[in-house]
């Protein structure tokens, strides 16, 4: 199984008066909330988000997504209600662990606990993973918008006076954009959790630092909120440090997906034969001796259908051994989708089911080692959950260094 420790931090920081950041700290829940808006309604606003997020959060994508959504038309319900909160908002960063079911080819399912990371505003989820970090999330903000358009260099945007400007937050219209990653977690992965009062003050590497230091994700996040305030501490700061103790493939590759997928499959084909043909049944009218000699013949034909049942079971607990996993691999340069097992089982060789366009390249270093040799995944959907991961961790880590030119607005 999949086990999670923690550790948050929150500071007000040197120059606002009181912080208007929530976090969230609700194992297998975790989040963190922007609040902005006058007086006290920034903390409403991220408080609002946050309990009605928990209150209504069911633990699939999709369940919550929906939570994020009726957190934001809490937020604007709120607002109304409350002249004093007219035009507060608030941003919403969320890890969560799902349980989560992946289908296993031939009718089985196995457990397959996974990491869904969602996001509206400008609060950050970065993964630290085999000592490397990469954002996961994309900044909804005017700045961060001009950035991947092209329109704007990454220099420009660390100073830029408009920094502040959200494109997309809760509070602000009746339905919301939300934006939705699921990781399959490595032993060891670091998911940090934090508001723009951390990522404006303190620079990617020595946050990446930090969590390379630092094994106790308190420390971790202490230390962090420490810097950013150190640094000025010129917003509300909040970290949340939540890290993965225990190895999620685990429970949901190899051994558990065998056994769970295991006995459907065996005892299909083994079944199979008996529902053919089979024996005549002995003539209960002939005499002793023939009646011997049919029963004899009903006890071999049974001993060859036990024979074919076996074999038969044999042959498809292989095929299905050989075949009911995928895996991602690099070939010539280009990330691909494989059915079968790395290595091959006796005849069965692993057969490409998708090429992704994806190449080696592009992915983040840390993952390259695992492709060459093969990721292998409990399912199909698993496998393009994994590539989706890379695809994502490309595009962030791409992102700042894109320089298409895109015309005037
Ligand atoms: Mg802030």
């Amino acid at each position: 199984m999949t086990g999670l420790r923690w550790g948050a931090a929150t500071d007000t920081g040197r120059v606002r008066s009181s912080n208007e950041d929530t976090a969230l700290i609700a194992h297998p829940l975790f989040a963190v909330a922007d609040g902005m808006g006058g007086h006290a309604a920034g903390e409403v606003a991220s408080a609002v988000a946050v309990d009605t997020f928990q209150a209504n959060a069911h633990l699939s994508l999709d369940g919550l997504v929906e939570a994020v959504r009726l957190a934001n038309q809490a937020v604007l319900e709120r607002a109304e209600q409350e002249p004093s909160l007219r035009g507060m908002g608030t941003t919403l960063s969320v890890v969560a662990l799902v349980p989560g079911h992946v289908e296993v080819e031939g009718g089985g399912a196995a457990s397959g606990p996974h990491i869904v990371v969602l996001n509206v505003g400008d609060s950050r989820v970065y993964l630290f993973h085999d000592r490397q970090m990469t954002q996961i999330t994309e900044d909804h903000s005017l700045v961060e918008d001009l950035v991947r358009e092209g329109r704007l260099a990454p220099e420009e945007a660390r100073d830029h006076p408009q920094k502040n400007i959200l494109t997309r937050v809760l509070g602000n219209e009746p339905d919301v954009e939300v934006d939705a990653w699921e990781v399959l977690p490595d032993r060891g992965d670091r998911f940090v959790l934090c508001t723009d009062g951390l990522s404006n003050e303190v620079d990617d590497e020595t946050i990446a630092a930090v969590l390379g230091r630092l094994d106790d994700p308190g420390d971790a996040a202490q230390e962090l909120v420490a810097r950013a305030v150190a640094q000025g501490g010129h917003d509300n700061v909040t970290v949340v440090v939540v890290d993965v103790v225990d190895d999620a493939q685990a429970g949901a590759r190899g051994p558990v997906s065998a056994t769970a997928a295991g006995p459907p499959t065996l005892s299909g084909p083994a079944v199979e034969p008996r529902a053919g043909p089979g024996p005549a049944p002995p003539n209960p009218s002939r005499g002793g001796e023939e009646r011997r000699s049919l029963r004899l013949t009903w006890r071999s034909a049974l001993f060859v259908l036990a024979v074919v049942a076996v074999l038969g079971g044999a042959v498809g607990a292989v095929t299905w051994f050989a075949r009911s996993t995928y895996f991602v691999a690099a070939d010539d340069g280009e990330v691909v989708v494989f059915q079968g097992r790395p290595d091959g089982v006796l005849w069965f060789q692993p057969t490409v089911v998708e090429r992704t366009g994806l190449t080696l390249d592009q992915v983040p270093p840390a993952r390259r080692a695992e492709l060459r040799a093969g990721k292998e995944q409990p399912s199909l959907d698993a496998a393009r959950r994994y590539v989706a991961n890379l695809e994502a961790q490309a595009t962030t880590t791409t992102t700042s260094t894109t320089t298409t030119s895109v015309g005037p607005p």
